[in-house]
Parts: C-alpha cells; sequence; structure tokens
C-alpha cells in the first residue's frame, strides 16, 4: 500500500510541476518556464561552444480581431498558431507562450541561417491558415511580426539576446508586419 501511495504521489507531484510550466490556453511552455529555459540552454550552449537562435512572434492586429470577433475567437487562434509553432518545431526547440498573443521559440543548436528558414516557415504556415471563428459565416486569415536574434553574435546575455530578438520583432512590425526580420547590431 505504501509503495502504490508513493508511486501516486510522484505522479501526482509530476503532473503540478508540468502544469505549473504550461499555459492554460495553448498548452505552450509559460512565460516561467521559458525564462528558465533559456537560461539553462545558454549555459549549455557555452559550455559547448554551440549556436542558439531565439525567435520571437507577435500576432499582427490581434486587437482588432478580438474587436470584430470576440474574446472567445481571439483564444481560438491563440490555440491555433500554438499548434503550428508545435508543427514547425523540432525535438529540441522550446515554443512557448510569452504573454498576451506573443510567443518566443528557443531554437538549440540553431545557426541564424537555419532559424530564418523556420521562422519563415512559421510565418507562411499561419499566414496560409484559414481561420474560422465562431458564429461567423466568413474565414480570415492572420499574419505575425517575427523577430530572431542568436546567441553568441549577436547577444551574450539571456535578456540581451531576448531584448536582441524583441527589437527585431519591432523592425518587422514598423516595415509593414507579415514578416521575419533579424536584429541590428
Ligand atoms: P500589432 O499588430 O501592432 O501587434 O497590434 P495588436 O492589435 O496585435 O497589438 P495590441 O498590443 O494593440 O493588442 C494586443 C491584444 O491582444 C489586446 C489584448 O486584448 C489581446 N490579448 C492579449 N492576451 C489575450 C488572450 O489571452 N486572449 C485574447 N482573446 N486576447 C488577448
Ligand atoms: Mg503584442
Ligand atoms: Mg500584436
Amino acid at each position: 500500500n505504501q509503495a502504490g501511495l508513493a508511486i501516486e504521489n510522484s505522479q501526482l507531484y509530476e503532473m503540478v510541476r508540468e502544469k505549473s510550466h504550461t499555459d492554460s490556453i495553448t498548452g505552450l511552455w509559460n512565460h516561467g518556464f521559458f525564462q528558465d529555459q533559456l537560461m539553462e540552454e545558454l549555459n549549455k550552449a557555452k559550455a559547448k561552444n554551440e549556436i542558439l537562435s531565439l525567435i520571437m512572434l507577435d500576432i499582427d492586429n490581434f486587437k482588432k480581431f478580438n474587436d470584430t470577433y470576440g474574446h472567445q475567437n481571439g483564444d481560438l487562434i491563440l490555440k491555433e498558431v500554438a499548434a503550428i509553432l508545435k508543427e514547425c518545431c523540432r525535438e529540441n526547440d522550446f515554443a512557448c507562450r510569452y504573454g498576451g498573443e506573443e510567443f518566443a521559440v528557443i531554437l538549440t543548436q540553431t545557426k541564424k541561417e537555419t532559424a530564418l528558414t523556420i521562422a519563415e516557415r512559421i510565418r507562411e504556415k499561419i499566414l496560409e491558415h484559414p481561420f474560422y471563428p465562431l458564429n461567423s459565416q466568413t474565414c480570415s486569415n492572420i499574419t505575425v511580426s517575427i523577430g530572431l536574434a542568436t546567441f553568441l553574435e549577436d547577444a551574450q546575455t539571456k535578456e540581451e539576446l531576448i531584448a536582441k530578438a524583441d527589437q527585431a520583432m519591432y523592425i518587422a512590425k514598423f516595415s509593414g508586419k507579415n514578416q521575419t526580420c533579424l536584429t541590428k547590431n
């Protein structure tokens, strides 16, 4: 009985631990997990002299989508974007919800050129994906703006890497949205 209880407890502990790292709407890794995992991956990359790239992605005109179709449909968009991110990620990558309609993807052992290909694949898949809002006859398409930065060439610390990817994402916004941009050094 005691052994059974111990197993049950450890399974329960694992479930709670997993839940505490997961974003409830999208099922992606949450912000807290993202920060911890990025730190860990950067430390590994440093120790092994490896490259790592970070993608920051923001849904374009999401407020307008919410205003037009309602927040429940907005939540559905977040779920569908998350599913596309998962589909485009490899086993050792981490697709995370950074917050609101912003997502981050940690691409381990990935140089800038490869990260750019992955980012463009994500952007195009989202662009081509038809969204069917509930209680609406229309089919809607959404676009995303993506920023990309690479460790060690663009940044030496976690904070700097996030800031650089963010900066690149804002360049994509100000250049007309629906595009992937690299950071300026
Ligand atoms: P931009 O193209 O410049 O990114 O414009 P935007 O409208 O996407 O950005 P803005 O920051 O103006 O609005 C973001 C919106 O995202 C506002 C907020 O209500 C919505 N949002 C944030 N989190 C959630 C969520 O969990 N669910 C839903 N449905 N909406 C959310
Ligand atoms: Mg935003
Ligand atoms: Mg937005």
